[in-house]
């Protein structure tokens, strides 16, 4: 966010941010855009880019608040997980699971512990980090992924803020889902992983409706 200004704001995810009151009384004393220089226009140019950033920063937290991270980049993927261990690692019917580059990942307080599983289907460990004082779990990172995390979604401050949309997102395992699940329409799905241990892509079904499962 820039520093101290007190311009106009910009709308941003709801929130706003301020452009420099300098940088728009340069741009109305110079009358016409086009005599503005490149200098002029910095101010602005990096109130933007601050807006960019702050579009994809998103912050999260754990219930107690000792333990904060933020993602700095639109989720690479989103995978909504029914399988058991996601159920028993959420306590409920599944995560709500965007996957972010590693790097773009960042702890801003507290240490988490970290609990190791062994993933029935890789044979591979799967870290689960988890706050020692309230015991929310906050996100994966894996032995197999080891330049991705897995966040829970429920953990972001504003849990809405990526799209599950067709393009980048599917629900997976709906073989162990919860009877009653509803799973909406449009949306890629797989009756376990998207692609098997070796690699090979799994066919998707797509319901036109949403499907309830049985
Ligand atoms: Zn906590
Ligand atoms: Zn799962």
């Amino acid at each position: 966010m820039p520093g101290k200004t007190n311009g106009s704001p910009l709308p941003v995810n709801g929130r706003s941010i301020r452009i420099p009151q300098k940088a728009f009384e340069q741009v109305r004393l110079q009358g016409r855009v086009a005599m503005c220089n490149a200098s002029r226009w910095q101010p602005i140019k990096e109130a933007l880019q601050n807006r960019d950033a702050a579009m994809t920063r998103n912050e999260g937290a754990c219930l107690c608040g000792a333990i904060r991270y933020a993602t700095l980049a639109m989720p690479n993927r989103v995978t909504v997980c029914h399988c058991r261990f996601c159920q028993k690692a959420t306590g409920s019917a599944y995560m709500v699971e965007p996957i972010f580059d590693a790097d773009t990942f960042v702890v801003l307080a507290g240490s988490p512990k970290t609990f190791d599983q062994v993933s029935a289907g890789s044979g591979k460990l799967v870290h689960v980090h988890f706050c020692p004082d309230c015991g929310t779990k906050l996100w994966l990172s894996f032995e197999r992924f080891p330049n991705v995390v897995g966040v829970y979604a429920g953990t972001f401050d504003e849990p809405c803020w990526f799209p599950i949309d067709p393009a980048t997102s599917k629900h997976i395992f709906l073989g162990a889902a919860r009877s009653d699940t509803v799973v909406p329409a449009g949306l890629p799905t797989f009756f376990e992983h998207a692609t098997t241990n070796d690699g090979a892509a799994q066919e998707a079904t797509v319901f036109e409706t949403c499907h309830q499962i049985r």
